[in-house]
């Protein structure tokens, strides 16, 4: 389901490949005044209609959150919040933040929302600043079992600063062991405990999540930054009744600029505010907080149930495919978006597949799997998404082409087949010139 349909199709092409006349720059001021930089910009555009984008955390913006964020609201500096602010000139600042406010508060189903983390790092270390104090034990999933940074790993802030305990999946499942999350959460009386990650391609049970929080006196956190559209779209359960606090980036699969929010019950929304501005931020990025108003509105459209579903839909279709090419899935499968395959049977490196498939025209990330024997710089497997080949109108109908592909070029990455990788990139520009991304427009080279 292309999304927003009407404007997928306006913005096709008439004659995409074989123009007469030579196509104005797509940014003539740019381009007549930093050539360099407008020649970069327009090799990205390129490179991102021209290819399969299978980056899970990834995903293509509406032409109206494009404009919404390149607009005169990123001169404007408005620190506190609407009706409280420390900078005169408001009038159109405040609505703006509460039309996004009121916007995420309706597509969530959540007392409180807070727009103005800059990203999903900063939200969750607000997270930290409103509910515990430097030293306390916080609990996470651990990084190489697919939970993020920001969630008490070593290497992160939050690891550094707080005694991050970590939990994982079952060896023989793949799938979050509820026992050992309990027993750890028991033993160690966490102040957080987080669920979400990165990784993850099963339903989260946050109810579960809820009663372990509750034994243990724990605030808990769901990090939903990776199926945040999904839940928005109704296409995987809301944490809304269990969580205490809901952390998301808005740009991945909900589809907004790059920008974060924390949504919140009632009694925690002055802890919130306080942790954001002025506990970790300064002025808030007003083009940001607009452009996450123009998505939120898009999410509340019945198409964006579509393509949510639409998403799942084809991921469901795409691991059915992989599987029946002997591909080894984490978990045996996936109930979301993304896909993470454990390539040790396939005899290749994660890393030299993520490569070689680069190469071949479809954008993935080289990832660890569960209990990898290998290091996280060379781990054995990769992660793959399908948000962003759904914006473009990919169906389920095109998913054994993308398995076939995908199985194609980690053949030829075995065996160091460039000509074959570049036979693929050819077949994937082919297909993706008949699917013009949104906000892209005419830009297919
Ligand atoms: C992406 C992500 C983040 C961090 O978001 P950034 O905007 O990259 O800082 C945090 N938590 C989870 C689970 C994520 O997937």
């Amino acid at each position: 389901m292309p999304f927003p349909p009407s404007q997928a199709a306006s913005a096709a092409p008439s004659t995409p490949a074989h123009r007469a006349e030579p196509v104005p720059p797509a940014h003539p001021v740019l381009a007549s005044q930093d050539p360099e930089l407008a020649a970069l910009i327009g090799a990205e555009e390129a490179l991102q209609a021209d290819t399969l984008r299978m980056i899970p955390s990834e995903n293509y913006v509406s032409a109206a959150v494009l404009e919404a964020t390149g607009t005169v609201l990123t001169n404007k500096y408005s620190e506190g919040y609407p009706g409280r602010r420390y900078y005169e000139g408001q009038q159109n600042i405040d609505p703006i933040e509460r039309l996004a406010v009121d916007r995420a508060k309706a597509v969530f189903g959540v007392d409180h929302a807070n727009v103005q983390p800059y990203s999903g790092s900063p939200a969750n270390l607000a997270v930290y600043l409103a509910f515990a104090e430097p030293g306390d034990t916080v609990m996470g999933m651990a990084l190489p079992m697919g939970g993020h940074l920001t969630h008490g790993w070593g290497v992160s802030a939050t690891g550094k600063w707080f005694r991050g305990v970590q939990y994982g999946v079952r060896r023989d499942t793949g799938r979050i062991d509820f026992d050992q999350v309990r027993e750890l959460a028991l033993a160690e009386r966490p102040k957080l405990i987080f669920c979400g990650g990165t990784a993850l391609p099963r339903t989260i049970d946050f109810a579960a999540f809820a009663e372990i929080a509750r034994e243990c006196g724990a605030v808990l956190v769901a990090d939903i930054a990776h199926i945040a559209g999904l839940i928005a779209g109704g296409a995987h359960p809301s944490p809304v009744p269990h969580a205490d606090v809901i952390s998301t980036t808005t740009h991945k699969t909900l589809r907004g600029p790059r920008g974060a929010m924390l949504m919140s019950k009632q009694e925690h929304a002055k802890a919130i505010d306080k942790a954001v501005f002025p506990g970790l931020q300064g002025g808030p990025h007003n083009h940001t907080t607009a452009a996450i108003a123009v998505a939120l509105h898009e999410a509340s459209r019945p198409d964006f149930r579509e393509y949510a579903h639409a998403v799942v839909g084809n991921a469901q279709a795409l691991a059915a495919e992989l599987g029946e090419r002997g591909f080894e899935l984490v978990s045996g499968g996936t109930d979301n978006h993304l896909i993470l395959i454990d390539l040790t049977p396939k005899d290749v490196p994660g890393k030299v597949a993520a490569k070689a498939l680069d190469r071949a025209g479809i954008v993935v990330n080289y990832n660890t799997v569960p209990y990898d024997p290998r290091k996280p710089f060379d781990p054995s497997g990769i992660r793959i998404g399908t948000p962003s080949l759904t914006s473009r109108g990919l169906s389920a109908a095109h998913m054994p082409v993308v398995a076939e592909w995908i199985d194609r070029a980690v053949a030829a990455a075995r065996t160091e087949d460039e000509a074959a990788l570049t036979k693929i990139r050819a077949e994937v520009a082919d297909l993706m010139r008949a699917f013009p991304a949104p906000g892209l427009g005419a830009a297919t080279s």
